[in-house]
């Protein structure tokens, strides 16, 4: 499985962001995100989205985020501008990942020295700075090597049909073929 951790959350400033990190999540393969605890919103807005357009997919806060790296029963990887090339380690990833509950660490400001340490590998999405929401997309496309991209959801209440044009909606039912 694969579990997303947002490091540290400033409330009001990061509530879009930390947000924006779970439903990406849950839209690009990911099992489960862990938010701080004080990251409220976005837990309910993340559960909201879960319930509406399918899973299976859980949100859960957490008290110590820096905790829950040093003691992940799995392998980590922490995303960062000063890692080593996601192209160049992400075959490696995929291999020593394989049966296990790997966690995908991202920050908001300043990352503690600890998850660097923590982590199995740094990876860096570029050696540039930009965003956790973009690195953390690039870096689970390139890990599900695209394949995330078809996947279905259970349970929606909702499902958008792919149009060219306009916005259709649809309310499946379970006995619906996918
Ligand atoms: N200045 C902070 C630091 O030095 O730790 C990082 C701030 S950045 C806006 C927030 C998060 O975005 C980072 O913790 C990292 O997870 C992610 N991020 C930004 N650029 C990245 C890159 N080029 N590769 C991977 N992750 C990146």
């Amino acid at each position: 499985s694969v579990t997303v951790l947002r490091l540290g959350h400033r409330p009001g400033r990061d509530d879009r962001m930390t947000t924006h990190v779970g439903l990406t999540a849950r839209a690009l393969g990911a099992d489960e995100v862990i938010f701080p605890a004080n990251a409220t919103d976005a837990l309910e807005t993340t559960r909201d989205v879960t319930e509406r357009f399918g899973g299976p997919f859980e949100a859960r806060p957490t008290d110590s985020p820096v905790g829950d790296v040093r003691g992940w029963d799995g392998p980590v990887v922490h995303l960062t501008m000063y890692g080593e090339p996601v192209q160049e380690r992400v075959g490696t990833i995929q291999a020593e990942s394989v049966g296990q509950d790997l966690l995908v660490v991202v920050g908001s400001e300043k990352v503690p020295f600890d998850v660097y340490e923590a982590a199995d590998w740094n990876v860096g999405v570029t050696n540039q700075p930009h965003s956790e929401v973009a690195a953390l997309a690039v870096f689970l496309d390139r890990y599900f090597d695209g394949r995330e991209l078809d996947r279905t959801f259970e349970n929606a209440e909702r499902r958008v049909v792919p149009t060219a044009l306009g916005k259709e909606v649809t309310e499946p039912t379970d006995s619906e073929p996918e």
